[in-house]
């Protein structure tokens, strides 16, 4: 086996003990890979493996990988900051974006989603207490947003989804994983049928799994530490 077929069964293994330790089942949680850095090749050994579900950050790099790729059955997340210039490649080859933060992106997107493809499946990023970065909208903000994101008729509005700052101490790495879920709920009872909670990563998926995460964004403990150099 390939030390990413190895990763992926240890990242597996975590995420259903986690799902068991709160009584949930490990299926209602999906494993997003991300490749964000990684030559194809690490792709295609995971999708060997079984992975399905990619994750990228970069536009162009997303795009090159997902046009050399094709007839796998692969399905491309977009997680990263998205600029209005860079929409229209977006609309065109990824299957979800995870990062609508204004309304602005969100119709750019619906506009420019090929009427030959499904619907674009998004989620609205917010900016929980302890962001690591100042991307997503305020938690003040994510109702009229997704109220706006779930009328558009080229999106199909998924969930929430928040990267918070890397902290060691698991009881702060629930913190603002519970109040996502929270404002999830809030936005559900206002009558939106949200179903998606994208939260936690290599370090802190397993409070992100407790606080009801339905997709954990993986990178590094499936392919390993990323050299940006
Ligand atoms: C890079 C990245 C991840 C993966 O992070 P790891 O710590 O490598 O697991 C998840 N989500 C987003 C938005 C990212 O940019």
């Amino acid at each position: 086996m390939s030390a990413i077929a190895d990763n992926l069964q240890a990242v597996q293994a975590r995420i259903s003990k986690a799902a068991a330790a709160v009584g949930r089942s490990p299926e209602s949680i999906r494993l997003l890979a991300v490749s964000k850095t990684w030559p194809l090749s690490c792709v295609v050994d995971a999708a060997e493996a079984g992975q399905r579900a990619f994750g990228e950050n970069y536009v162009q790099e997303g795009i090159d990988k997902i046009a050399s790729i094709s007839g796998r059955n692969l399905e491309w997340h977009f997680i990263g900051p998205l600029q209005s210039n860079k929409t229209k490649p977006v609309a065109e080859h990824f299957d979800w974006v995870h990062s609508i933060e204004r309304l602005k992106i969100a119709e750019r997107l619906s506009a420019q989603r090929p009427a030959y493809l499904p619907p674009l499946q998004v989620c609205v990023q917010v900016n929980v207490s302890g962001e690591a970065s100042k991307s997503g909208c305020s938690p003040d903000e994510a109702l009229a947003l997704c109220r706006s994101v779930a009328a558009l008729p080229g999106l199909q509005l998924r969930g929430l989804m928040a990267i918070p700052e890397p902290v060691d101490d698991p009881q702060a790495q629930h913190r603002p994983f519970r109040q996502l879920r929270q404002l999830c709920e809030q936005i559900r009872a206002a009558g939106l049928p949200l179903d998606t909670l994208s939260m936690g990563m290599s370090h802190d998926l397993e409070a992100a799994v407790a606080e009801g995460a339905t997709i954990v964004r993986i990178g590094t403990a499936i392919f390993g530490e990323r050299n940006y150099a």
